[in-house]
């Protein structure tokens, strides 16, 4: 039921932080896995790492932001891998401020990065998706897609925005047989959280006092949720938003 095997994945934002342990879990479960970000020498070390699974992977440079980028990562993925069967949307970052200190170009920048991207992505996937007579489509959001707090404002609207999306794009593609879902992460360690805690300091220990797991996330916490979301177990799954969080979200 769990068995990706002969599944090609597309990871964004996978050679590092929660696109990491989500691509470990694909790979472990025998997806082929590209990981498809800006930096190539990370990628290139996550693609060695991934490759001790057994399975080929790639590495497929990208800029989720900009719509020619994203284009030639669904080209390529199918020369190289023959077909696309899942697309992680995990690709985001953060400008942490208030929003009367927010310009423009700012708020834009988040906003491309964490919610258009995921439109470009999933609407040049799709044609591939259906090629393959069905496909999985799993969007990163954020405790954020459900609070809001004071120094994410566009990070805040862009993973709430990125919730309303996924439902729109389950809808319309339910009858291709493409299921289409969020994951929403607690605090989970990585290089984007570690630098809000550096920003934020008491970030660290008020995280600790919400979480009823007692601890913040590791990256291999996400592995499974991901190869639930794109395997055969999670079917009728569709245009959901599933808190991976330690139990954060349901303290008041
Ligand atoms: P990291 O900073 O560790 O990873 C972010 C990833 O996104 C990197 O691999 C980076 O690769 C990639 N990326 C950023 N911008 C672009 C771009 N323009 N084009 C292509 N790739 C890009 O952060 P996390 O692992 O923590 O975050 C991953 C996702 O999870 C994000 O969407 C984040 O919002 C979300 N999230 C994280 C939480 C946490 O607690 N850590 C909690 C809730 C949500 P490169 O620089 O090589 O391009």
């Amino acid at each position: 039921m769990f068995d990706l095997k002969g599944k090609v994945a597309i990871v964004t934002g996978g050679n590092g932080g929660i696109g990491l342990g989500m691509a470990r879990g694909l790979a472990a479960a025998g997806a082929r896995v590209v990981v498809a970000a800006r930096n190539e020498a990370k990628s290139r070390d996550a693609v060695r790492e991934l490759e001790k699974f057994g399975v080929g992977a790639d590495a497929i440079a990208v800029d989720v932001a900009s719509e020619a980028s994203v284009t030639a990562l669904m080209r390529e993925t199918v020369a190289r891998c023959g077909r696309l069967d899942i697309l992680i949307n995990n690709a985001g970052m953060n400008i942490r401020k208030r929003a009367d200190e927010y310009s423009l170009e700012e708020w834009q920048r988040v906003m491309d990065t964490n919610l258009t991207s995921v439109f470009l992505c999933a609407r040049a996937a799709y044609p591939a998706l259906k090629a393959a007579g069905g496909g999985k489509v799993i969007n990163i959001g954020s405790m954020l897609s459900i609070f809001g707090v004071s120094f994410a404002p566009a990070y805040g609207a862009s993973k709430g925005g990125l919730v309303q999306l996924t439902k729109s794009l389950a809808a319309a593609w339910a009858p291709d047989n493409i299921q289409v879902n969020a994951v929403l992460p607690g605090w989970i360690d990585t290089d984007l959280t570690r630098r809000g805690r550096k920003e934020i300091p008491t970030l660290h220990d008020s995280v600790l006092r919400r979480t009823p797991a007692g601890r913040w996330g590791d990256i291999d916490d996400m592995a499974g949720v991901a190869v639930f979301l794109a395997s055969r177990a999670s079917d009728f799954v569709t245009g959901t938003a599933i808190p991976v969080d330690g139990g954060y979200s349901i303290q008041g």
